[in-house]
């Protein structure tokens, strides 16, 4: 059960420029472009957003316009460009030759065009947060069943607990390297403002990122409702992180360039989400459904500056998910679900080099 429920849809709106009767000039594949600049992709085609990661771990953050139109590109320390948008044609994203060179421009040098990244840009995964919802004298959700003759006691601290601490020794003994924190480890409540500062505490080197996963079980007045969800960061959330100084006189990007950033961590979020949703529907069968993916502005998360996502294991209201929380056996299938969903988000996420904007 989640403490703050606020569903915010929203719609990014983006000023574009025509190019008008111009000439449109030569594109490029995303093969050739990456070649060019010697960068690395990553697209989220759920938002049509990308960020070109380029040599020396410099970023691009962008998102796909119509062909021929014109619109801001965010370069990494803040910088603007306003140059021809990629764009999607048949399914396909391709790069204008102004963007490209725009890409080029944007570096303060580039002696050759195909040297692979330096070593020193590789991003990775330093910590990894696991918060247990709820604890001590906040129960969470409480469901009491009769089932057979036999009562069950379902309650949402201990079942949270459970999973997470499982969950932290299958990842401390994948990721020995990594830090693997719990918000808290016992029947203890750490406030909403102590899990979040556990969360931003972690001191971080350069090109190391951290995520973060809070773990919930859900309830209802609706007995009937129940089946398993995760939740990402929604695009509404902001930061003030582009220095409006720089930008006299384009007050109406700034917005833009705040959405801009967000997008990277809602990228990030909704990869991971995605990722662990299908491990679920891998690992735990067709006895608890799946209520697929949910995006929501919520506290916990809201205030944890890194990629996060939010799980509600299942119904503690539903007598079926009641009993299948109540199995160890079970519990372990959840952990090891959230484990592998995790990893496949680290081996993502390093492989291609980190896109997160922190
Ligand atoms: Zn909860």
């Amino acid at each position: 059960m989640r403490r703050i429920t606020i569903v915010l849809a929203v719609f990014l709106f983006l000023p574009a420029l025509s190019l008008g009767g111009q000439a449109r000039g030569k594109s490029y594949t995303v093969e050739e472009t990456l070649k060019a600049l010697g960068a690395a992709l990553s697209w989220d085609p759920f938002f049509d957003s990308g960020v070109l990661t380029l040599r020396g771990g410099r970023r691009l953050n962008f998102y796909a316009g119509e062909e021929g139109e014109a619109g801001p590109v965010l370069a990494g320390g803040g910088e603007l460009l306003t140059t021809a948008l990629p764009y999607i044609r048949g399914g396909t994203l391709f790069f204008p030759e102004a963007f490209v060179a725009a890409a080029g421009g944007a570096l303060p040098s580039l002696p050759e065009f195909t040297s692979p990244p330096e070593e020193g840009a590789r991003f990775r995964i330093a910590a990894i947060i696991i918060d247990p919802g709820h604890g001590g004298r906040d129960s969470g959700a409480v469901g009491n069943h009769t089932i057979k003759g036999k009562t069950l006691k379902s309650v949402e601290k201990d079942i949270v607990l459970a999973v997470s601490r499982k969950l932290q020794s299958l990842l401390q003994a994948a990721y020995p390297g990594k830090r693997i924190l719990l918000t808290r480890t016992g029947d203890t409540y750490p406030s909403l403002e102590e899990r979040v500062n556990t969360a931003n505490a972690v001191s971080l080197g350069e090109n190391e990122a951290i995520i973060y996963i809070s773990i919930h079980a859900n309830a209802s007045l609706n007995k009937n409702a129940r089946g398993y969800e995760v939740w990402y960061l929604t695009p509404e959330y902001r930061r003030s992180l582009i220095d409006r100084e720089k930008y006299d006189g384009t007050e109406e990007l700034i917005p833009v360039l705040n959405a801009m950033l967000e997008e990277e961590f809602t990228m990030e979020s909704t990869r991971m989400a995605r990722f662990i949703l299908n491990r679920f529907t891998e690992g735990l069968g067709n006895r608890i459904p799946s209520r697929g993916l949910k995006a929501e502005n919520w506290y916990v998360v809201r205030n944890a500056r890194m990629p996060s996502v939010l799980v509600e294991l299942g119904f503690v209201t539903n007598p079926e998910d009641a009993q299948l929380m109540a199995d160890p056996a079970y519990l372990k299938k959840f952990s090891e679900a959230l484990y592998k969903g995790i990893a496949d988000f680290v081996a993502e996420f390093e492989s291609s080099g980190g896109y997160i904007a922190r």
